[in-house]
């Protein structure tokens, strides 16, 4: 039976705003298992990068706030930790990996210095600097990058060759779970390809779970076990990646979703954009937030929220097209 890693129960997250607080994310439920690829999926502005920021304790202090859920890692709810005790998860149990490598380094510290960094402030296992040093050399080596290239700056490698680095440092520590935001939307494709192929090969040889962001199904095809779809802040559909892909069932958005993927083997000019623009978190319609866009709204979506309704097999969909005989008001 799969080992559950990570659970996140009816999670909320707002943002402080002038009158009303600005509703992020808004009761979402997942769990990620020891070894599996969750992948979290929707078009920006869905709430995907708030909740993987969440996923970390990494929220804006200032302006972000949860009022509401849990997040247990390994059993441990880490909403109910204390900042001390949840940096000493972050890194060391939890990792990330951003979209943006540039952001992400120091530019005036060598690769090799930060990677060793990175594990210095854990250094669960207790390495001696030399010892610390094999284990860069050897992360270096994992993400395919000569070990001899250490010495250099962020500035003297390639956009792939550092979202390579950041992987090291994202890895470097053995994580159980790592979180991956859009980690190649910055790259151009034929690199965007060689770095999934290292993440994926990573995280099987290590057996990390991961949770991967993106607004990418095709992406998610690759890589993931299975799928969450976020809409407007809410997770509207959850299945394996072969539901997902080629099951019978969906959400009007996930279809949509599925859409606009382009395919190199079709006539492009097929290709169906989703009318219409996700709403802003300070103007969410009422009922379903997908309903001024979905070509199959009835009545009842314009003033009541879908329940999500459990298919087959842990497949999810919170939409009224679903709901059962005698549960529609209409
Ligand atoms: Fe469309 Fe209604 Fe389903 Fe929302 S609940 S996705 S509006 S059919």
């Amino acid at each position: 039976m799969k080992q559950e890693l990570l659970k996140v129960t009816d999670l909320h997250i707002s943002f402080k705003a002038k009158g009303e607080p600005v509703r992020a994310v808004t009761g979402v439920t997942f769990s990620v298992s020891k070894g599996e690829t969750l992948g979290i999926v929707g078009e920006s502005g869905a709430g995907k990068s708030v909740l993987g920021l969440s996923l970390m304790g990494l929220l804006p202090e200032n302006t972000a706030y949860i009022p509401g859920g849990s997040i247990e890692f390994d059993g441990t709810d880490l909403l109910k930790l204390n900042k001390k005790q949840i940096r000493a998860f972050r890194g060391d149990r939890i990792s990330m990996i951003f979209q943006d490598p540039m952001t992400s380094l120091n530019p005036v510290m060598t690769v090799g210095d930060q990677i060793i960094e990175a594990l210095r402030y854990h250094n669960k296992e207790h390495l001696s600097k030399r010892e610390m040093e094999q284990r860069v050399d050897e992360v270096m080596e994992l993400v395919g990058i000569p070990a001899h290239r250490k010495k250099e700056y962020p500035h003297q490698f390639s956009g792939g060759m550092r979202q390579r680095v950041v992987i090291a440092i994202a890895l470097v520590c053995n994580p159980e779970l790592l979180i991956a935001d859009e980690p190649t939307t910055a790259l151009d494709v034929t690199i965007q390809a060689q770095v999934l192929a290292i993440i994926r090969q990573l995280q099987k040889q290590l057996g990390t779970s991961m949770v991967l962001i993106t607004h990418d199904l095709g992406i998610v095809a690759k890589m993931c076990d299975r799928v969450a779809i976020m809409y407007a802040g809410e997770m509207v559909e959850q299945g394996t990646i072969e539901d997902i892909l080629t099951g019978d069932f969906h959400h009007p958005y996930t279809l949509g979703l599925l859409g606009s993927i382009p395919n190199l083997e079709e006539d492009t000019d097929r290709l169906k954009p989703i009318p219409g623009l996700m709403p802003p978190p300070n103007a969410l319609p009422e009922g379903c937030r997908f309903h001024p866009r979905c070509a199959h709204c009835m009545e009842i979506c314009k003033h009541k929220a879908p329940e999500q309704h459990y298919e087959h097999d842990g497949h999810y969909v919170a939409c009224h097209l679903f709901a059962k005989e005698g549960q529609r008001d209409e």
